[in-house]
């Protein structure tokens, strides 16, 4: 008998942005927004929303807000609720329980000058955690926060721009945080967290997080968790070369103001050759050029300043 021909299912793509309101939406967050939106739209995928408000003292009344307005406005409409990560703890709450109850987690007593202090070296990711409480708290330190046991082991991906990436925890960052002294759950967790329980399989975002993921990989793993396909866009710098940021002040994106020149300019960072006869088309226009168009391969690594 023949061999029958078994259709193939590819899975739908769903990928996500996920801003954190510590200020209204800029060039860099933009340069995200759009990556992902094209390249989840491109097969017909889904692209959610993900509001990283978790970190209170950080988020700026009213950002969040003026973000979802912005992207509203630019034509970056999102497939169903928005995820608010403050509405979310108690999934990370039993994630974490889930980790302790696998002897993952140890209450750490160390106060950031203590780590200062007595971490050896300073990687890329800031301070490596030395290793003080893994063995348990020494006498007279209370818990602060809890942090999770890493392997020596090498945690590799390949990145749909950067290529092979690996990264040794152990000798990258250390045990690393998953509740914060001050109680709150640590962004590595709950990305991990929200992007599995929400089906992401694709992770679409800034170079500056390149660094994070090893740890969010090894997170997945430890929960048992489907790997999502991870993509990192170069960074949008300042004039001073520094990452614009929010908190560098960055100028914010009026959507209404600037919609098609905006979306162009971010597409033209991106290394996509928008055609000349597009010059002057509006948002919408603009990103469903994108959409049908967009070449991953024509993404470059280095980050630059913009031209915006
Ligand atoms: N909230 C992060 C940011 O605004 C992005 C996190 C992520 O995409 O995993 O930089």
């Amino acid at each position: 008998m023949a061999d029958t021909l078994k259709p193939t299912t590819v899975p739908q793509v769903v990928g996500r942005f996920a801003p954190s309101p510590t200020g209204p939406l800029h060039f860099g967050s933009l340069v995200s927004a759009v990556g992902s939106y094209c390249l989840a739209r491109q097969g017909g995928g889904r692209w959610l929303l993900r509001m990283e408000d978790l970190d209170t003292p950080r988020v700026v009344p009213g950002a969040a807000d003026k973000i979802l307005n912005t992207l509203e406005i630019l034509g970056l409409t999102w497939d169903g609720p928005v995820a608010w990560q403050s509405r979310r703890v108690e999934l990370y709450r039993s994630a974490l329980d889930e980790l302790r109850g696998k002897g993952l987690v140890f209450a750490c007593g160390c106060s950031r000058q203590d780590l200062q202090v007595s971490a050896p070296h300073a990687g890329e990711e800031g301070l490596i955690y030395p290793g003080t409480c893994r063995r348990g708290l020494p006498p007279g330190r209370q818990p602060r926060a809890e942090r999770i046991r890493v392997p020596e082991l090498a945690v590799g991906f390949c990145d749909g721009v950067f290529g092979a990436v690996d990264q040794c925890l152990a000798d990258a960052v250390g045990d690393f945080v998953l509740r914060r002294a001050d109680g709150i759950f640590a962004y590595q967790l709950a990305a991990v967290v929200d992007d599995a329980a929400t089906g992401v399989n694709q992770v679409v975002r800034g170079a500056d997080l390149l660094g994070s993921t090893p740890r969010q990989i090894f997170l997945h793993s430890c929960l048992g968790h489907p790997l999502p396909h991870y993509i990192h866009l170069p960074l949008a710098l300042a004039q001073d070369g520094e990452k614009i940021s929010k908190r560098h002040g960055a100028p914010e994106i009026d959507g209404t103001l600037e919609g098609g020149r905006i979306i162009r300019q971010t597409l033209d960072f991106l290394g996509q050759r928008v055609p000349l006869e597009l010059q002057g088309a509006p948002a919408g226009e603009l990103l469903h050029w994108g959409v049908t168009h967009f070449d991953l391969e024509r993404v470059p690594q280095l980050s630059r300043v913009a031209a915006c």
